[in-house]
């Protein structure tokens, strides 16, 4: 067999090791059903279990008075396993900005950004230790892939938070968390399985679920052709976003490596047909780098490439670059965002500059390295 020869090696399958203890998030009803047998418990303890966890946000047996006092601890360690451990947790914008750097059991570390607003509170998760994807601005990039999370190290991240947030940890008072967007460590669609057993638990009405809006979830992705093609078909109809960052082959291929499997033409094309299939408008998502991909060349290329496919499908979210350590870029001059932005909208594209809350927590979208300070 021959494989298509890359200068990068990208890695897609994690490196074989011992994998998460299995969590009540990631059994279907039949096997908690099955599980809660083996320990001699009625199935109609799966009900009660997923009340407290997904409505509740608990695995605290001392609140699960509705089962038997003899029984909860079994069952708790039974079904929630401690999967995520804080292990340092950093504060900015005046504490609406939490960052945690989360442990897991085999030591690999990711992390994952709170972001609360005056009208919405946004969770940013990370889906894998590390990332496969080598794009060369990226903090995460630079790291390699260690392992895929799990689903239920996926929703222990969103779980934490609306705990946090239900129990009013951020200034403002106790809310609900609103919206996730899968822009921490890690590409989604390179977990796949997971991710998109994670949705279905994010949208499920409770207590199946944790009853989130599909529309107020965004997956991020460099631009994995056949799984965005996949997403487009589950029936979770979440935000797509898809990381651009140049609207040319040449440029593309450099700082977002994968794009020398799947091109500018190929990636675009699979954003729209997941348009025309959910009816959901695709974000593009474009790091301004000075002098790199900033010209205004470019922002008309790009305009062009998304206004030949329709209009009405696609919104561009540019923002400038969170510079990272060690790398030779930095972000664009603001007349050249301010620049780059006008021209999009000249030719009648929808643009919105995303914010780099936590920038200085390195917290900020392409920062998150989980490095710890001894
Ligand atoms: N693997 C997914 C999710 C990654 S992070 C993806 O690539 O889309 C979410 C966004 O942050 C992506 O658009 C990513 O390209 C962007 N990003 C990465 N490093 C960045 C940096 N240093 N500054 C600004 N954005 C960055």
């Amino acid at each position: 067999m021959t494989e298509p020869s890359s200068p990068i090696q990208l890695q897609f399958a994690a490196p074989r090791r011992g994998k998460p203890p299995r969590h009540f998030a990631d059994l279907t009803k039949l096997e908690r059903i099955a599980v809660l047998a083996e320990l001699g418990e009625k199935p109609f303890r799966a009900t009660q279990l997923a009340t407290h966890y997904f409505s509740h946000l608990s695995c605290d047996p001392a609140a699960m008075t509705d089962l038997p006092a003899a029984d909860r601890e079994a069952l708790v360690d039974r079904f929630f396993p401690p999967l995520l451990t804080a292990a340092r947790v950093m504060r900015a914008d005046g504490g609406t900005t939490v960052k945690t750097l989360w442990h897991l059991f085999d030591s690999a570390k990711v992390e994952s950004v709170l972001m609360r607003y005056p009208d919405r509170a946004t969770l940013c998760v990370s889906s894998q230790a590390g990332c496969g994807m080598a794009c060369p601005f990226c903090a995460t990039g630079q790291l390699g892939l260690t392992r895929n999370l799990s689903t239920a190290e996926i929703i222990e991240q969103v779980r934490f938070a609306s705990r946090s947030l239900a129990d009013g940890e951020l200034p403002g008072g106790p809310t609900r968390l609103s919206n996730l967007v899968f822009m921490g460590m890690g590409e989604p669609l390179a977990n796949y399985r997971a991710v998109i057993e994670t949705l279905r638990l994010l949208v499920a009405a409770p207590p199946d679920g944790l009853g989130m809006s599909a529309r107020n979830i965004t997956v991020s992705t460099v631009g994995l052709v056949p799984a965005m093609d996949r997403l487009a078909t589950e029936g979770i109809p979440v935000t797509l976003a898809l990381s651009l960052h140049a609207p040319d082959d040449k440029l593309r291929s450099e700082i977002v490596p994968i794009n020398t499997r799947w091109s500018v033409a190929e990636a675009l094309d699979a954003a729209h047909r997941y348009f025309a299939v959910t009816g959901r408008r695709v974000s593009i998502e474009y790091a301004l780098i000075r002098d790199m991909n900033d010209h205004g060349w470019r922002a008309d290329l790009l305009a062009e490439e998304l206004v030949k496919r329709g209009r009405g499908w696609v919104h561009v979210n540019p923002i400038p670059l969170n510079p990272t350590p060690g790398s030779k870029w930095t972000a664009s001059e603001p007349h050249v965002e301010a620049e780059f932005v006008a021209r999009l909208r000249a030719h009648g594209i929808p643009t919105t500059i995303r914010d780099t809350r936590g920038r200085d927590i390195d917290g900020a979208c392409g920062q998150l390295a989980a490095e710890e300070d001894e």
